[in-house]
């Protein structure tokens, strides 16, 4: 049942502490279902690259134009990863350097806008994400924000109420995307909109570009200027970041990721990304995808069954939002009972939210990981059944033993990358 990580038995012998710390992560990795939205595990190709001789190499610039000798390698390894991401999205340009979802964000603004400038992204608590605007990140430090939410009724995006609202505070960007939406974006009206003020379009695609790229949400590079993600979402590579971008825009986006955002990229996260979008392609990546959408449905319509409010009744994508308003019971506390059971979430904000991002009325639910762990729609209706009974009686201990019992048991049943599977 080892997730099989050679650097881990090295380091038993010369460092104790850490090879203890990674050993028991893993150990919690494997025997708890990983229901965190923005989580998932990536193979043990992707996991290969990451431990390579690539993390010596200094490689700032990009292939054919670098600041530094010896770069053959570096650039033929950058060069397949940047064909790939192309292809996957059918986007002109890709700079795969970003070290992460943020410094990706980061690049796309710095390209188009000047400090004080004005952006406009989803609101935090309504799902939108640090990078949008909020006043702690540097996002609402250097730029003027106006924000835009969802429905309180139903939850999603009005999009003549964005129009409303691009036209009355006439940003420079727009920002789509989010971090905590269950339903398909339109992102061709988001583009239209921005044409019509006069904006430039940042889509993050972050959560989603997994589904992306297997053809089960709607692309948004032909209505964007800038698309920028994770890779390590439903996308399942490394920890890391991609801009991707129309031929005109190449240029600034590289300079703006280097020297603007970073010194030199990590050239074996960049390895490691290139197998995962290699992964990506091969065909039996749409079918994960087409699985993770189908567990999402299969969870949330389980969860309604058993009286659980959902923030717009459901979901399109790899996540749902519980709204606990109904219940005496916040996010912090719903998210520590079901870590009891051994399921892990999230509390999460929620449209018209009234408690602290700390304590929140909510939940995030998502299925990539358990997907990639091999779960399908039964165990989501299992697993929804133990969800509700958590929710319905937080505080009973048999109730959290007896969750926790079945969880260990389906865990071991799912053993993640068994080579036998
Ligand atoms: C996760 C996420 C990011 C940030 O990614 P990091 O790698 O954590 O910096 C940015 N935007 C959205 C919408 C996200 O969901």
């Amino acid at each position: 049942m080892r997730a099989g990580h050679p650097a881990s038995d090295l380091l038993a012998t010369v460092d104790e502490a850490i090879h203890l710390a990674i050993e028991g992560e893993e150990k919690r990795q494997l025997g708890q279902l990983e229901m965190i939205a923005s989580e998932n595990f990536v193979s043990p190709s992707v996991r290969a690259a990451l431990a390579t001789v690539l993390t010596h190499k200094y490689a700032e610039g990009v292939p054919g134009r670098r600041y530094y000798g010896g770069c053959a390698f570096a650039d033929e390894i950058e060069d397949i990863c940047r064909a790939r991401a192309t292809r996957l999205f059918d986007a002109d340009h890709a700079n795969v350097q970003p070290h992460s979802g943020s410094q990706a964000n980061m690049a796309g603004y710095f390209a188009f806008l000047e400090p004080g400038d004005r952006i406009m992204g989803m609101d935090l608590s309504h799902g939108g994400h640090l990078t949008h605007g909020s006043p702690v990140n540097f996002s609402g430090r250097f730029f003027d924000v106006a924000s835009y939410g969802v429905r309180e009724g139903d939850g999603l995006i009005d999009y003549d109420e964005l129009r409303d609202a691009a036209l009355r505070a006439r940003p420079k960007m727009i920002v789509s995307g989010a971090s905590a939406y269950p339903r398909t974006i339109d992102f061709e009206a988001f583009g239209e909109i921005a044409r019509e003020v006069d904006a430039y379009h940042m889509c993050d695609l972050s959560h989603i570009a997994g589904l992306v790229a297997a053809s089960h949400h709607p692309s948004p590079v032909p209505h964007a200027d800038v698309v920028t993600t994770t890779t390590h979402k439903t996308l399942r590579g490394p920890r890391g970041g991609i801009v991707l971008c129309q031929a005109e825009h190449a240029r600034v986006i590289d300079r703006t990721v280097f020297p603007f955002t970073q010194g030199g990229p990590l050239m074996h996260v960049i390895a490691s990304k290139a197998v995962a979008l290699g992964e990506a392609l091969a065909p039996g990546f749409a079918d994960y995808a087409r699985r993770v959408v189908e567990n999402a449905r299969e969870l949330a319509a389980a969860l309604r069954e058993r009286g659980v409010r959902l923030v717009s009744g459901g979901t399109d994508n790899h996540l749902l939002l519980v709204d606990l308003r109904d219940r005496d019971l916040s996010g912090k506390d719903a998210e520590t009972a079901l870590e009891e059971a051994g399921i892990t979430v999230n509390k999460n904000t929620v449209p018209g939210e009234e408690r602290s991002p700390f304590v929140t009325s909510g939940l995030r639910i998502g299925t990539p990981a358990v997907t990639t762990r091999g779960l399908g729609r039964d165990e989501m209706r299992t697993v929804g059944g133990w969800i509700a009974d958590i929710l319905d009686r937080p505080h009973d201990a048999p109730t959290a033993r007896r969750v926790r019992g079945g969880v260990t048991e389906l865990c071991a049943r799912y053993p993640l990358f068994d080579p036998g599977r």
